[in-house]
């Protein structure tokens, strides 16, 4: 089967890479994989995973449903919470940065559209792509929406969009300079993007090391920090007008880090290392545990 490696730097174009680290898949396989770091400007890469046709197995996890639906246990319970007000934070975030109340947005990766309802709740006119098939079924039958498979991205509507996010997915993506054009096209000229993804500059990132839960091998293919994404998004036709931390996911994925190395006081331990991360944060932006980029059509 053929895999997928990378030998130009997505966001510098360098071609020199050493390895940084080794991580395992704690969520589905146990198996590891190295990732590497452009010699350049620091970007991380996955190495040796699957192709885009042959990873969904990696995806197979009774905890992506449990993610969705179940309400035992604290750390959902405190995730269920955590994600209502975080529904509510992006939408205003959205509603701000396209200054507008509403419009038409398009969520790449849009999962069991969660936020998708939140918009739609709130007047927008929303379109949702989504490959998993499951996920595209809880979200028709809880909120009614008719989110469509990956391969209708390309089909859409040229500069119809006034907002296009991906929350939490472009580090899955296999094509990303495919996706980026398409992103470009589908936009309306003064749209924006609105891109969240793990940042492996941040404290959990660095205390963590190899078992921080957001480099999440081989699902995650690119890992970014806040100069390689504004890099990233200029290469790519986009002007970086604003950044926004996430200060959640500090908490989040310290305690999923905690969990993966079995500490003993796992919840304790991720409160503890997520505070100072989000400490470090309040300080600077560009240290939270994910950032949310806003760039506009240069
Ligand atoms: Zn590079």
């Amino acid at each position: 089967m053929a895999k997928f490696n990378i030998h130009i730097c997505p966001v510098c174009n360098g071609n020199e890479f050493s390895t940084f680290l080794t991580c395992t898949d704690f969520f589905v396989s146990d198996e590891k994989f190295d990732i590497k770091k452009c010699n350049s400007c620091g970007f991380k890469i996955t190495e040796n995973i699957e192709d885009e046709n042959n990873i969904g197995s990696y995806y197979q996890s009774e905890n992506y449903i449990s993610h969705s639906n179940t309400t035992t246990g604290f750390v959902n319970s405190v995730y269920h919470r955590v994600r209502k007000y975080m529904l509510g934070r992006k939408r205003r975030l959205v509603e701000k940065t396209a200054a507008m109340q509403t419009g038409n947005i398009l969520d790449v990766g849009t999962g069991t559209g969660f936020f998708l309802n939140e918009m739609k709740e709130y007047g927008w006119h929303v379109t949702g792509i989504e490959k998993s098939d499951d996920a595209r079924k809880f979200a028709k039958s809880e909120f009614n929406l008719d989110n469509l498979p990956t391969e209708e991205l390309f089909k859409l509507k040229e500069k119809s969009y006034d907002v296009v996010s991906l929350w939490h997915v472009l580090e899955h993506i296999h094509q990303l300079k495919e996706n980026m054009d398409t992103f470009s096209r589908l936009l309306k000229t003064d749209g924006k993007l609105i891109i969240a993804v793990p940042n492996h500059d941040s404290y959990d990132a660095r205390h963590y090391k190899e078992y921080w839960a957001a480099y999440d091998v081989p699902r995650h293919i690119w890992h970014f920090a806040p100069d390689q994404m504004k890099q990233f998004g200029e290469k790519n036709g986009f002007k970086l007008m604003s950044f926004h931390t996430m200060p959640f996911d500090s908490f989040y994925v310290s305690m999923l880090s905690e969990k993966y190395k079995k500490s003993s006081f796992t919840l304790f331990k991720g409160i503890f290392h997520g505070t100072i991360s989000w400490m470090e944060s309040l300080l600077n932006r560009g240290k939270c545990s994910s950032v949310i980029y806003v760039f506009e059509k240069n």
